[in-house]
């Protein structure tokens, strides 16, 4: 069992194995094999030692928890920031588990970074940084063993410099990180897939539930976005490309709100998305024509709410938001951010939901990252069949598998959730993500004799 000094850890097991009660009920023999999962297969921690701009020699700890490899090679992002300790890296590695058995895609599951934070750090001191992490991390990692990806504090610059790392101390040029630039073995739409992926998945919420054609679902709905980094900014782009309305982007200094003008333009994204580059905050994008609500989350700034999508980080949602959404009459939830709700939030939810029929339009839908936010993961999939090949495909060609992916995704955790719920009543999409995750995980574990 989980232990009780590692909160985050402990959280996501308890909700994954609420979901499971009724597959352990009628199969008991999944029990031995979910108690057999909770213990990662491999648990890297290292310290990582590097020189700042003062010639000072600053230490941080660095981990990667290589979870379990019974479907592919371990795979999940790296963290950067003050925050990462081993429960958050174990709910996250956890959750990646089932997560990437929802993709179809033949990866792993696994999480690491460092509790090193990379604001105020300049250019030579990240790079410096990365070059020391990676000092100690090659020795773990593959193309066929562990392919990390980005994650908070992780992105396309941060890759390049480990990637780099990677390839002096190891003498190869391999496909061993996903997120790379796109001369030197990237996919394009990574940069875009979860933000995107969070969209294409919330679309078939809405098709399923409303009866509505995929390109009608966004338009005129009124929806809260919370972040304003890389999921936050293409999940913003997309809704606004399908015609909705985005009240809300925010980051760790507050909310801006956009409720009296017609919602943010792409343009106002892209100037978001040009001081977060900096790891500025938000307020730096001089978007003064919104109010900013210094310290707050979106969630209950709003008084009316279609879709709500949390993209900032985890317990983001906690339970009076959830019932302020309600209130509000949002009707549609799904997490670009890992376990963005809190476990409260979650019951709020899904009691709102129970008892409903599916085609009542009465109740909240809710989407656990786990499904909703996949497409990255997904992409860094099609990265690694791609670096496996020398191959490259267009933006078309990838945009088009994610919409697959996520398409399949949403139909895996609808229809598994449908076997687990009674006739005629709307089916829960957390139990159908951590059903059909598992069952994929378990099934595999078993065949390959890792629990008997
Ligand atoms: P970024 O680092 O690009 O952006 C994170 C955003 O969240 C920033 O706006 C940041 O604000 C805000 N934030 C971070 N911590 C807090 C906090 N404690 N309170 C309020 N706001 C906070 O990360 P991503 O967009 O990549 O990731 C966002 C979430 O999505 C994470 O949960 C991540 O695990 C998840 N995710 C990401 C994927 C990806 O492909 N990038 C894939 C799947 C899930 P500030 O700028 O002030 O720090």
């Amino acid at each position: 069992m989980a232990s009780f000094s590692e909160p985050e850890f402990q959280q996501a097991v308890h909700e994954i194995e609420q979901s499971l009660l009724p597959l352990f009920k009628k199969s008991p023999e999944y029990k031995k094999i979910f108690e057999t999962a909770q213990i990662p297969e491999r648990v890297i921690q290292f310290r990582v030692t590097w020189e700042d701009d003062k010639g000072i020699c600053q230490v941080n700890h660095g981990y990667r928890v290589e979870f379990n490899s019974a479907l592919g090679p371990y795979k999940g992002g790296l963290r950067f920031h003050p925050t990462v300790n081993l429960s958050i890296l174990k709910f996250l590695g956890f959750e990646q588990i089932y997560k990437n058995a929802l993709t179809g895609l033949q990866m792993g599951g696994g999480k690491g970074g460092a509790d090193f934070d990379p604001k105020g750090k300049t250019d030579n001191e990240i790079r410096k940084f990365c070059e020391a992490f990676m000092r100690e991390l090659s020795r773990h990692i593959g193309a066929n063993t562990d392919v990390p990806a980005g994650d908070i504090g992780v992105s396309g610059r941060e890759i390049g410099y480990m990637f780099g790392a990677y390839k002096r101390y190891r003498n190869e040029f391999a496909g061993v990180l996903t997120g790379k630039g796109l001369s030197w073995g990237g996919s394009l739409i990574r940069t875009e897939a979860t933000g995107y992926g969070l969209i294409y998945y919330v679309q078939h919420m809405i098709a399923t539930r409303e009866g509505l054609d995929l390109e009608e679902t966004f338009k005129g709905r009124r929806v809260l976005i919370s972040g304003s980094g890389n999921v936050a900014q293409y999940a913003a782009l997309k809704a606004i490309a399908l015609g909705a309305k985005v009240l809300s982007l925010s980051d760790s200094t507050g909310t801006l709100i956009a409720e009296d003008a017609e919602g943010f333009t792409a343009e106002d994204i892209h100037a978001i998305a040009a001081v977060k580059v900096l790891r500025q905050p938000i307020t730096a994008a001089g978007l003064q024509k919104y109010k900013f609500h210094k310290g707050a989350r979106p969630w209950a700034l709003v008084d009316k709410v279609d879709i709500a999508l949390p993209s900032a980080t985890q317990n983001e949602v906690n339970e009076e938001e959830a019932k302020a959404l309600i209130k509000a009459g949002c009707k549609y939830v799904a997490e670009g951010s890992n376990m963005g709700s809190t476990i409260e939030a979650i019951q709020v939810f899904e009691a709102d939901r129970k008892g409903n029929k599916l085609n009542d339009n009465s109740y909240i839908y809710y989407a656990p990252g786990k499904a909703a936010n996949a497409g990255g993961v997904a992409v860094s999939g099609l990265e690694m069949q791609q670096n496996a090949y020398f191959n490259k495909w267009t933006a078309e060609v990838v945009d088009a598998k994610l919409k697959q992916i996520m398409a399949d995704t949403f139909k895996q955790c609808f229809e598994t959730a449908l076997e687990f719920t009674e006739e005629g009543q709307a089916p829960s999409l957390v139990d159908g993500a951590n059903l059909a995750g598992f069952l994929k995980v378990a099934n595999a574990m078993k065949e390959q004799g890792d629990v008997w």
